[in-house]
């Protein structure tokens, strides 16, 4: 009898109707909110370095997962999990030196003048918390995001998330402006059509007598489509916003801790100065934490007329691990990997543009790219059923991927931070395989 992936084909069936098993049941206790990823969902049981394993012991390398990304299951961040949980796990109402230690290290990777740090347990929760302390220190209740943006689950934060779907409805107080997409707008216009949009919002707030209070902006635009390029293209509308008297909120749930390349954090590559930084996902490397950052003055009006408690937010073991991560960031070199391998990485899609059609343009920063696909590359269609297609055909060659945009015709792409050259190769010769496999 033949064997695949080393189970016979009577183990192969009785696994696939485990899965089938395993979907009947979320649906029944987890709800239809919940969604899979892929048309054959992936059963993962084990992770490690750059690699999910599947329950037939098929392996799949990771270039999706913005969470563990120095790698699944680290040593480091798992030893100092467990020595601090076998330790001590309490919270930020008894003194501890853990979260001060942290809180130390991860202040110095930014500019003077943010100077605190206040710990949630997700990214939705530390917009929540930044969106509060932006209207308390300006009295002010406008927000400003982009057309396709994703910040959150909160109630308020939830709101300003267009991306979750027909369901949102933006709320009186917030105004959207295009995505600053290069591709469509032409590289030479982005930083100057941005600014002209958060200018025309912010009088559109005031002409409909609401104060604005912040300009809430993804470091990356993830789930708008991927835009990093031109460097420098957030300083003028950011400028504009801050001359009007908001406060500029960087949300680096995805752009930060070395994910965009040589610095450290996403706005760093636009030279800008933010008010408030919203930190999340890779920060504990899959243990829950998040944080925001900002100017003393800023959280300081607010701290001092509101308690702050978040019973798990800054827990011992959550700093622990934060502390692993960033020091492996720091002494793995991974800022500096983050920027050479992701050169490496976007030659070589620059490389499948010039053999595939399909692909209409190449974008990124670091180690996460935006790989726009178009049935036409004059008018730019967008192709999305093509997207979905190389997405499921990507897994089933054993790499993972996933798309974004409005249309969905973008190939979101974020390798974990641990890959080295060998894993770049096989991503691109997968998706070089998976490109010239069907006709799109
Ligand atoms: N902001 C951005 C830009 C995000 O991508 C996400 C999560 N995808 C969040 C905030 C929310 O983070 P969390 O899921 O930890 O609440």
């Amino acid at each position: 009898m033949s064997m695949i992936n080393g189970f016979s084909p009577a183990d192969a069936e009785r696994l696939d109707e485990q899965e089938r098993c395993l979907i009947e049941r979320r649906e029944r206790l987890l709800g239809p909110a919940y969604r899979l990823f892929y048309e054959r969902p992936l059963h993962t049981v084990r992770g490690e370095g750059v690699w999910l394993y599947d329950a037939q012991g098929r392996r799949y390398l990771d270039a999706y997962n913005n969470v563990a990304s120095v790698g699944h299951c680290h040593p480091r961040v798992v030893e100092a999990i467990c020595t601090q949980a076998a330790h001590l796990n309490t919270h930020t109402r008894y003194l501890q030196e853990g979260i001060l230690d942290y809180a130390e290290q991860l202040l110095a990777t930014f500019s003077a003048g943010l100077d605190r740090v206040m710990f949630t347990c997700t990214g939705s929760e530390a917009n929540d918390l930044a969106l509060r302390i932006a209207r308390h220190f300006t009295g002010g209740e406008g927000v400003i995001i982009t057309r396709f943006a994703y910040h959150g689950v909160t109630g308020d934060i939830s709101e300003l998330s267009p991306s979750l779907g027909n369901g949102i409805t933006l709320p009186a107080h917030a105004r959207t402006v295009r995505a600053p997409d290069a591709y469509r707008l032409g590289a030479e216009n982005v930083a100057a059509t941005f600014a002209a949009d958060v200018r025309a919002a912010i009088a559109d707030l005031r002409a409909h007598g609401i104060k604005p209070a912040a300009l809430l902006l993804d470091g990356i635009f993830a789930s708008d489509g991927v835009f990093a390029d031109p460097a420098g293209f957030l300083a003028e509308a950011v400028a504009a916003a801050r001359a009007e008297g908001l406060l500029y909120i960087a949300d680096e749930v995805q752009s930060g801790f070395a994910r965009t390349g040589s610095t450290m954090w996403g706005f760093q590559r636009h030279a800008v100065q933010p008010d408030i930084v919203t930190l999340g996902k890779p920060m504990g490397n899959g243990q829950p934490i998040a944080g925001v950052v900002a100017r003393a003055e800023v959280i300081e009006s607010f701290g001092r007329s509101v308690r702050y408690f978040n019973t798990f937010g800054g827990n011992p073991v959550s700093c622990a691990a934060a502390k692993a991560v960033l020091d492996i960031i720091q002494e793995e070199g991974l800022q500096q990997r983050s920027a050479e391998l992701g050169g490496y990485l976007l030659q070589g899609l620059r490389r499948l543009a010039e053999r595939h059609e399909l692909i209409g343009d190449v974008r990124g920063a670091g180690m996460f790219f935006g790989i726009e696909l178009v049935s036409d590359r004059e008018t730019k269609e967008p192709a999305p059923l093509a997207t979905r297609r190389i997405v499921n055909d990507l897994r089933e060659r054993g790499v993972l991927i996933s798309a974004a945009g409005p249309r969905e015709n973008i190939l979101k792409i974020r390798p974990l931070l641990a890959f080295e050259k060998e894993h770049a190769d096989l991503m691109l010769e997968a998706l070089d395989q998976a490109l010239g496999a069907g006709t799109y």
